[in-house]
Parts: C-alpha cells; structure tokens; sequence
C-alpha cells in the first residue's frame, strides 16, 4: 500500500461510536481516546449531549479511560457541549495539521499508541491520528448535510473509500 493510502485508512469503520468495545481496547492496552464532536457524538447542529452520549462518556470513566475531545470548530460551540460532561477539550484545532494530538496526550500523560482517534472525518480526523501513530476508528457522520469545505472533504473520501475496496484493502466488516 502507498503511503497516501496508508495515511486515509483508519484501523477501523463502525456505525457509531456506541459500537466501539472499550472493553476490548482497554485491554488491549488503550487508556485515552481522543475524539471529534460534530458528526461524530452527535450531529453538526445539535447543541448539547444526548442522553446516549452522556451513558459513552461514563461507560469511558468507569474503564479508566480519559477522553479529550479535539474540535476544529470554536470555542463557543466545544465549550458548551463540553462543560457539562466534565471533559477536557480542544477548539479550533486545526486538524489534521497543528499539534492539537500531541497536545491532548500531553495533557492526558498518555503515549500516542495508548490513545485511539475517533472521527466521522478522514481528511481531518483519520490523517490527524494516523500522522501520530495512532488508532484511528472512523465512524459514518451522524447527519447527512454538511457544510462547504466537509463536502469538498466528502467527495474525496467517498473516492478513496471506493479505491481501497477495488483494491482489497478493506478489511472491517461494511456496514
Ligand atoms: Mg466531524
């Protein structure tokens, strides 16, 4: 495999992310997760946890787990979803580029390979966790509709997605 593909491919593709076994990573040897907000916890447009996503973040707490959410959308908008969930969090983060990943697992005092990335983005999430060495599990976006630059992102991802299955490369189970 190329390296630009070895670069877009997560480790995993789940439905969402309640279909992620935390047991199974923790132990593995997982002990933080780093993951994205819009689309991914809930959809683009939906200001605050739902009673789901608050049941994932205890279910993360009970298995030692600590959890930072890195967002490339403002501070506003992280800050609100995040207050009320005690989780740490990073805004406009820039991803994939910046140091928003090596900074969260500063600050979680945990190595690259014990912190999974979780997203609904290749070109943001998926490229950001795999440039750092990470496990990067992507799951399919909560809501359809996106804004400008995340269809342009679409677009590509869908191609490459199609690539990778001529080329059998696909190895998680299609949904
Ligand atoms: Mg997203």
């Amino acid at each position: 495999m190329g390296i630009l593909s070895k670069l877009c491919m997560p480790n995993a593709y789940v439905q969402n992310i309640h279909q992620i076994n935390f047991d199974e990573l923790a132990q593995s040897g997982i002990r933080g997760v780093i993951t994205d907000l819009d689309n991914t916890l809930v959809g683009w447009d939906e200001a605050d946890p739902t009673p789901a996503v608050i049941h994932w973040f205890n279910k993360l707490n009970e298995l030692n787990i600590k959890v930072t959410v890195v967002s490339n959308n403002h501070q506003k908008r992280v800050a609100s979803f995040c207050t009320p969930l005690n989780v740490d969090y990073i805004f406009e983060a820039r991803k994939p580029m910046g140091k928003s990943f090596k900074r969260a697992c500063e600050h979680m005092d945990l190595k690259p390979e014990e912190t999974v990335v979780i997203g609904d983005q290749m070109m943001t999430d998926v490229i950001g966790g795999n440039r750092r060495g990470m496990y990067t599990i992507m799951v399919v976006p909560v809501k359809k509709t996106d804004g400008f630059i995340t269809k342009f992102n679409r677009l590509i991802e869908r191609r490459l997605l199609n690539r990778y299955k001529r080329k059998g490369y696909i190895k998680w189970e299609e949904n």
